[in-house]
């Protein structure tokens, strides 16, 4: 394959109103930091590690220029031309892509185009980042809203649905657009970051409304925006007495981990406790760079979660996640929710039936440590909020006793202690019913030695 150096471009500029002076990719080679090995044969790069069209595509980029966070935003892949470049596209694959951004737009930055095996029509980052015709042939199944947070906004930019956490949207844009994205309604007329007033007028209403202890600031991608705006924004909240704690959320260090540079992470080690919650969906996108930038983050007092998707050809498989999980766990990511892809249009072709899973979390439970399970979870219809769903264990109970499945299908005998202390337990309303327990079952002389696994 020809090595192709990339253009460079102007686009919306999220550091408002700074310029910024674009590299060019005519760097010459001395340009390389000293020391720092190039490495040119793709037979040297560690499998599943590094970006392996880093240097099939980008050999001319030097490691200053590819790191800079802002050369990778502003050289985003957003035209089907510029993607023509890097991928084999067939003339009818070219048109249906050009017809799907009409509707859903494209972009990815060059880091994460570098990760994608882009000779493999189905590889599991290209299915994220990568149009298909699918988008808009089975677009009309599902919602452009399905969680109802235009209805639950209070003013602009703001979700509040529960009493003490608040949603705060600061802009539309995001260094990639995930082709399974909750909010892929928001994508059309352009990127939009919210004006000054309009983020007073959102902290004038969490001012207001005692009862809010948790402020959300997702996105589109929030850190989209310069490290000062956000420290203007992120210091006014903490100015607020009642919130106690911050959540951030990013595709960042998966999609773009150079943005996690020291400067970012010294500002939010300001105004902690700061927690971030990021979107890892396949073990390869756990690469060193994402490793150095989540690192960076913990060492800065920011715990850093994983929401996961669950996606059709993507990671809907118990080997996968298992993967993902042990991966993140070793660069010390919690793996916190694994997500029901939510009912949205122009995603129908990424969504699993919701058995998968649950047996994905049966596969896992008890065969690895509870921290690498994640909860598997979904986002219910009109904002009606997040269900749990667990493979069920409990087989019959009793005020007494419990029948219990243990993870390897083996049936155990449970005693419940008294309820008589919780009345609540033994109402009508309560949580026992009362079958008669009859089971002949293997194993139920063990019962008292029963271990229940959390
Ligand atoms: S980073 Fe999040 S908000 Fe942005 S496109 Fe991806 S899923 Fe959607």
């Amino acid at each position: 394959m020809k090595t192709t150096s990339i253009t460079m471009k102007r686009q919306y500029n999220p550091m408002k109103g700074k310029t910024y002076i674009e590299n060019c990719g005519n760097d010459e080679a001395e340009e390389e930091p000293p020391g720092k090995t190039v490495i040119s044969d793709l037979e040297e790069e560690p499998p599943g590690k590094t970006a392996t069209n880093r240097h099939r595509f980008f050999r001319d980029i030097p490691d200053s220029t590819w790191s800079d966070w802002k050369w990778q935003f502003w050289n985003r892949i957003t035209t089907i031309d510029e993607l023509t470049k890097f991928i084999p596209l067939s003339p009818e694959e070219r048109d249906q892509i050009r017809l799907v951004t009409k509707k859903y737009p494209l972009s990815i930055t060059p880091y994460y185009l570098s990760l994608i095996n882009l000779d493999d029509p189905d590889d599991p980052l290209r299915k994220q980042a990568i149009p298909s015709i699918l988008e808009i042939t089975i677009g009309m199944m599902g919602q452009e809203d399905p969680l109802a947070e235009k209805r639950d906004s209070v003013v602009p930019g703001l979700v509040h649905r529960y009493p003490d956490r608040i949603l705060m949207l600061l802009t539309n844009i995001c260094p990639m657009l995930c082709r399974h994205c909750t909010r892929k309604r928001e994508w059309r007329n352009g990127g939009w970051v919210h004006t000054s007033g309009e983020v007073e007028a959102m902290l004038d209403y969490i001012r207001q409304h005692k009862a809010i202890r948790d402020v959300i600031i997702s996105g589109g991608d929030p850190l989209t925006l310069s490290t000062q705006r956000l420290e203007n924004i992120v210091s006014k909240i903490r100015r607020i007495q009642h919130v106690e704690i911050i959540r951030i959320g990013t595709r960042f260090p998966v999609v773009l981990p150079q943005r996690i540079d020291n400067e970012l992470c010294t500002m939010l080690s300001r105004y902690g406790p700061i927690w971030l919650n990021t979107q890892f969906n396949h073990y390869r996108e756990i690469t060193p760079e994402a490793a150095a930038a989540c690192d960076r983050l913990l060492r800065s007092g920011v715990p850093v979660s994983n929401q996961s998707v669950l996606l059709r050809g993507v990671n809907d498989t118990m080997e996968t996640q298992m993967k993902l999980c042990h991966g993140l766990l070793r660069i010390k990511v919690r793996p916190y929710y694994l997500f029901q892809c939510d009912e949205v249009q122009g995603t129908e072709h990424l969504r699993t039936p919701v058995e998968v899973g649950v047996k994905i979390i049966e596969g896992m439970r008890g065969y690895t440590s509870g921290l690498a399970v994640p909860t598997f979870v979904i986002d219910l219809p009109q904002g009606a909020g997040k269900v749990p769903l667990q493979p069920n264990y409990l087989v019959a109970q009793t005020e007494e006793e419990l029948v219990l499945k243990n993870y390897q299908g083996r049936i155990f005998y449970y005693r419940n202690p008294e309820a008589q202390a919780y009345p609540e337990l033994t109402s009508d309303a309560g949580l026992l019913d009362e079958t008669e327990l009859q089971f002949e079952v293997e194993g139920a002389q063990d019962a008292d030695r029963v271990i229940l696994r959390s």
